[in-house]
């Protein structure tokens, strides 16, 4: 009699104390299912987790994350112009697909280097400085919309800190233009780039190879990593209003021949 007393005594003491720590465990339950519906946080897939990698002007969190394996090291960037949506829409579908299907290469994927000019829809950052003119390129010049050095710019230094530690045998960059879409390179990436348009064709017949942009662009990552270090690197321009998901089939079918190459030509 007695034991069953104590029995449900604990019973109502347990569901006190349930009752009384409701608010608290309410609260954490809609922060955590407010994670789950926003896909950028979320993602869907059990145990993967974005890694903050350095902050922004403002603040923001400037994200990565690894794949795969092997000896041959791929940088990816998506995101550098807080403008160009179609590349950092493209970045969550590739994030899902190497997920899934982890590549003959290791690859660091940077979400987004510019999340305070994504949030702002400006192509630079919040400073009004282009994230792609501010490198340390034999060609950089100083300017308001370049920066007033190389590097200035605290999102160009967290990149920068990506690339020496990595040490990529391959960039790909994301961007999109209206003359999009198409494969642009410098340094010795030629080869990677045909790879990465024809299997982008079979998606949409449009992708080519420019080897010219047709404009300058001083203090460019291109031209600091392909024409100054003399590494391989993509600047992929999807086409600027691009139906969204022929962008992210293109990205992964490029990405996936782009890196079966560079893994099994050594680069
Ligand atoms: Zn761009």
């Amino acid at each position: 009699m007695l034991g069953s007393m104590r029995t449900l005594l604990i019973v109502f003491c347990l569901m006190l104390v349930a009752c009384s720590s409701s608010p608290t465990v309410r609260a954490e339950r809609d922060a955590v299912s407010e994670s789950v519906r926003d896909p950028r946080t979320a993602g869907g897939e059990s145990g993967f987790a974005w890694q903050t990698i350095g902050t922004s002007m403002r603040g923001a969190p400037i994200q990565a994350a690894e794949f795969g394996s092997g000896p041959t090291r791929v940088l990816i960037v998506g995101g550098i112009h807080g403008d160009e949506d179609e590349a950092i829409e493209a970045v969550e579908a590739l994030r899902r697909h190497l997920v899934v299907f982890p590549p003959p290469a290791r690859v660091l994927l940077v979400r987004d280097v510019n999340p305070d000019g994504s949030a702002a829809g400006t192509r630079g950052n919040s400073r009004g400085v282009d994230l792609n003119r501010n490198w340390p390129a034999r060609s950089f010049r100083a300017d308001g919309v370049h920066g007033p050095a190389p590097l200035s710019e605290v999102e160009s230094r967290v990149l920068h800190a990506q690339i020496e530690q990595f040490a990529p045998n391959v960039m790909i960059v994301l961007h999109s233009a209206r003359g999009g879409p198409f494969v642009n390179f410098d340094g010795p990436a030629g080869g990677l780039a045909e790879r990465f348009a024809e299997a982008a064709r079979a998606t949409d017949a449009r992708w080519r190879v420019q080897a010219e942009m047709g404009y300058a662009t001083p203090g460019s990552l291109g031209s600091y990593i392909g024409i100054d270090r003399g590494l391989p690197i993509l600047t992929i321009e999807f086409a600027r209003g691009h139906e969204a998901s022929l962008a992210k089939l293109a990205l992964i079918d490029g990405v996936t021949a782009t890196l079966e190459h560079a893994a099994t030509s050594g680069r």
